[in-house]
């Protein structure tokens, strides 16, 4: 059903592809705010300042776990003073039932600690200099955020599936350990934009298995909201677009589907800035007069 002459910039964009530039290829990964942000939020907390280092175990020993959303917290500071609780009146009461002389409630302070367990390196950079904090690192996040994950195979295998994404016309494809699943451009039907006709020329199979497990999806025109949705039904690893569009919902201006933490099931996002690609925003598809995507929410 392709009827449409691909826009100018598009055709313009297929002759630089043949000799792919792949310093010039730009890979944005639409990443959850809470994870680009370098800092985390402080809370005060009330700890105890021992002036006998020795009684600093016993104490611990004798101290109640701290609160599940502060497990990220280790008990002992670099000055040697110990974390008692958050409120102030209960840590007085916590001090006082210790009974033991050494530990007065004079040497009660209020302190700053992360609010929240760091979720990046560069966060825990900053929360260990605010108080000793625990923290487990995330290797494929870290590796987007410090770019490394961008190797130059994988930009060759980008830049091949978008260019068969784009030769279909606004397409999407699927593909799966580097062979092609689906492929679907836009149809007259109302509702035939190319994510829905790419699922619906999926490969029957049975079983239970979700058929895109894993898959990566390279679209031309940035999903709205009910093909961002099916991709989520059809559980796959990472989708690739090329060009924002108006009824978009994955891009940085707004609700972003892929970061919606209701979801059962979350699917990475990456905006592909080819060679010569100006990222014009496009009408999602000429097809749809009426557009379904903004009756969804
Ligand atoms: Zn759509």
């Amino acid at each position: 059903m392709l009827t449409e002459e691909p826009p100018q910039k598009i055709r313009k964009l297929n002759s630089s592809i043949e000799t792919p530039n792949l310093v010039k290829l730009e890979v944005i990964p639409i990443l959850d705010p809470k994870l680009k942000c370098s800092e985390i939020p402080t809370t005060s907390f009330q700890a105890i300042q021992l002036e006998n280092k020795r009684v600093i175990g016993q104490i611990i020993g004798r101290l109640k776990e701290l609160p599940e959303e502060f497990q990220h917290l280790k008990r002992v500071g670099k000055d040697g003073s110990v974390l008692i609780s958050e409120n102030k009146n209960d840590s007085e009461q916590i001090v006082l039932d210790l009974g033991n002389p050494v530990v007065q409630l004079k040497n009660l302070k209020t302190i700053l600690v992360p609010a929240i367990k760091p979720l990046t390196r560069r966060q825990f950079d900053f929360a260990k200099q605010v108080w000793p904090t625990g923290f487990h690192p995330n290797h494929e996040i870290e590796r987007i955020l410090d770019g490394s994950w961008l190797t130059e195979s994988l930009k060759v295998y980008i830049i091949k599936w978008s260019q068969y994404a784009i030769d279909l016309k606004n397409g999407c494809i699927s593909v799966q350990n580097d062979v092609l699943l689906s492929s679907g451009s836009p149809s007259t039907h109302p509702l035939g934009h190319a994510v829905m006709e790419m699922v619906g020329n999926l490969p029957k199979r049975t079983g239970s298995d979700y058929l895109g497990t894993g898959a990566d999806v390279f679209l031309v025109n940035e999903p709205c909201a009910m093909c961002s949705m099916a991709l989520v039904h059809f559980r796959i690893k990472r989708l690739f677009y090329v060009r924002s569009s108006k009824n978009g919902i994955l891009k940085d201006d707004g609700w972003q589907l892929h970061l919606e933490p209701s979801i059962n099931h979350h699917y990475e996002v990456y905006k592909v800035n080819l060679p010569e690609n100006e990222d014009d925003v496009c009408d999602n598809g000429s097809v749809n007069t009426t557009c379904f995507c903004t009756n969804f929410k």
